[in-house]
């Protein structure tokens, strides 16, 4: 199965293929194609940039047959608006030459009455964040009966936004009879619970797990001491416009994300995006990231994930992420396509615990580069790095995109002053949700842990 060919698909998904000008399915895409067709339950661990959404849309399109019945037959799930958004570009191209009606739908600034009147003149395929999708079937517009196969895409991330429930309500909605096919980065224990609680004898198919790096990504280390000294030597690197031409910069958080574009001297060049940021906001940014008119872009992972930009010639880690796994992710944004992508991360002495998480991970040791002597070391810190407020969860707050959590992709003044209260309250939830990891082995740890607190 390494040609198109041997997939023996309708012509007319075959020329859109060669239209978009693929030569031969990615591993994934052969990995699941079958499978899928064959109509099993499946489960996907495949990382963004390895061709996980065509894995599924090629099998699903291959096997719609033309219809008029106004009640979809393909549901397809995603996380954010971003990637919905993407999903059903993907779907437009390829199905260039056939006749399928399909239609996104998602929270925040989107009209919910258009959504309403384009679901209700009829739908082939829908795809839809969780929160948006619910309402609709309850609004009886959606009628989610007739639905054949259910996509749910990057599901860790759709657990992580806590879409537990709405998932569960989606369900009810949905028939018995129905092929489930998810797909997620990473395994996690909830993903697995998932597949436990709703997936009959799926095949389960993983293509460069998380913990292995992609081939044509080079990445290299720098110890650095603290916030102000990281920006320093970012500054010193990014001036090498041609190595660093289109540079995405991942932070802890989103306060991390506002300060650090103060303190780089590249005005004009940068864009920040997070969610305190309107909806507006964020998509001009990514825009005009895409578009070349600004070379730095940064970054909170969770609103990271759902992009999908081309021809990114670095990401930098400035702050070491909690999870290890999002590293994997971070990184996987560049090396795209067969180009030639680096990753710089930066740590310091309190990361590097986090760093060690990391190369155990991929089983792999990043090479280190040493601090350059032109560039500065502040000795000046932040009030989280003094010593006092020390905080070990402070990491958590990577995830403190509070609206989307809570509240999918409503609109967010970006003058909400409440925000900041909410943060620390976040904060304390995602500290007591939270107290390690969710992967697998740390599940083992944490029963150690309880064991030995019950002695
Ligand atoms: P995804 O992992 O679905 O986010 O896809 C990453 C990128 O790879 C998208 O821009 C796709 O258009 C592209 N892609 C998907 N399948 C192939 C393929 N067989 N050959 C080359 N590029 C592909």
């Amino acid at each position: 199965m390494d040609s198109f060919e041997d997939f023996k698909i309708r012509t007319q998904l075959k020329n859109a293929i060669a239209d978009l000008g693929f030569e031969k399915p990615t591993p994934i895409q052969q990995e699941s194609y079958s499978t899928i067709l064959a109509g099993k339950d499946f489960v996907g661990i495949a990382q963004t940039g390895t061709g996980k959404t065509m894995a599924y849309l090629l099998p699903i399109l291959q096997d719609l047959k033309f219809s008029e019945q106004a009640h979809p037959r393909v549901l397809i799930l995603a996380p954010t608006r971003e990637l919905v958004i993407q999903i059903v570009e993907q779907i437009e191209i390829l199905t260039e030459y056939m006749s399928v009606r399909v239609a996104g739908v998602f929270g925040g600034s989107n009209n919910i009455k258009a959504q309403k009147r384009t679901v209700d003149a009829g739908l082939d395929i829908i795809v839809g964040t969780p929160r948006r999708l619910y309402d609709l079937a309850l609004s009886n517009v959606l009628r989610l009966s007739a639905i054949k196969k259910l996509v749910i895409d990057e599901v860790d991330i759709m657990l992580d936004f806590g879409y537990k429930t709405q998932l569960r309500n989606i369900f009810e909605y949905l028939p018995a009879k129905r092929q489930n096919i998810l797909f997620s980065a990473t395994m996690t224990t909830y993903v697995d619970e998932l597949i436990d609680g709703f997936l009959i004898n799926p095949v389960k198919k993983t293509i460069s797990i998380s913990g292995t790096p992609l081939d044509t990504i080079s990445q290299e280390k720098y110890a650095v001491p603290n916030f102000y000294t990281k920006a320093n030597l970012l500054n010193h690197l990014l001036d090498d416009r041609e190595a660093h031409h289109k540079v995405l910069i991942f932070v802890a958080r989103k306060s991390h994300a506002d300060k650090l574009a103060e303190e780089l001297k590249f005005e004009g060049e940068i864009s920040v995006i997070h969610s305190s940021k309107e909806q507006n906001h964020r998509t001009r940014s990514i825009e005009s990231f895409e578009k070349g008119t600004s070379r730095i872009l940064i970054a909170t992972d969770v609103i990271a994930r759902g992009i999908d930009i081309e021809k990114i010639s670095t990401v930098i880690s400035f702050d070491t992420p909690f999870y290890p796994e999002n590293y994997i992710h971070r990184i996987g944004r560049t090396g795209r396509a067969g180009e030639q992508g680096r990753s710089i991360l930066f740590y310091n002495e309190k990361e590097s615990e986090l760093k060690d998480d990391i190369e155990s991970l991929m089983n792999y040791t990043i090479p280190f580069n040493a601090f350059p002597e032109e560039v500065e070391v502040s000795e000046e810190l932040t009030p989280e790095e003094l010593p006092k407020v020390v905080d070990q969860f402070a990491h958590l707050q990577e995830e403190d995109d509070a609206s989307i959590v809570g509240n999918a992709f409503h609109e967010k003044s970006a003058k909400n002053k409440k925000a900041k209260a909410d943060e620390k309250a976040y904060h304390q939830t995602m500290k007591k949700k939270y107290k390690k990891p969710l992967r697998r082995g740390d599940k083992i740890q944490n029963m150690k842990k309880k064991h030995k607190k019950r002695k």
